[in-house]
């Protein structure tokens, strides 16, 4: 029976979106690491991304309130800082996710999400938040946030 509640975690995990990035949720961001079933309460592990990024405060009352709604109350949030959390766990559709929305996704080379071009410009290493940096397009001269590669 827990099993199938842990199922129904993740999938409300899933309706969950990243504050920074909403065409995305918690869990492809890849910050849940983990649902389980111990001393009648369930354990929700979540490594943080950037450290430091305000956006960790934020999701983690999303989640409380997604499960709260969802009468799921015997449940705690614990935070575990390794292993550190990385763009490796991005998977390519999150990523593919993160280009439609304007995003250049974390992979070594910035790439501009409209038109595909590489030849593009740093405007600043910090974009709306630290964990992306601004980019501008030299062929279709849009600028762009590209999401760093940790
Ligand atoms: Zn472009």
């Amino acid at each position: 029976m827990q099993s199938g509640k842990i199922a129904e975690i993740w999938t409300l995990l899933g309706t969950v979106p990243d504050p920074e990035i909403p065409a995305i949720s918690v869990v492809e961001l890849g910050v849940i690491r983990d649902v389980k079933f111990l001393n009648n309460e369930f354990i929700i592990s979540v490594t943080p991304t950037y450290s430091g990024c305000p956006a960790v405060k934020t999701f983690q009352d999303d989640i409380k309130t997604q499960l709260n709604q969802n009468k799921i109350h015997n449940f705690k949030i614990e935070i575990v800082y390794k292993p550190a959390w990385t763009t490796d766990w991005m998977s390519n559709e999150t990523k593919e996710k993160l280009r439609k929305y304007g995003i250049s996704p974390p992979e070594k080379f910035a790439q501009c999400p409209q038109c595909s071009s590489t030849s593009i410009e740093l405007i600043s290493e910090f974009g709306a938040t630290a964990c992306k940096s601004l980019y501008k397009c030299k062929d279709c001269l849009e600028p762009f946030e590209h999401f760093k590669c940790i």
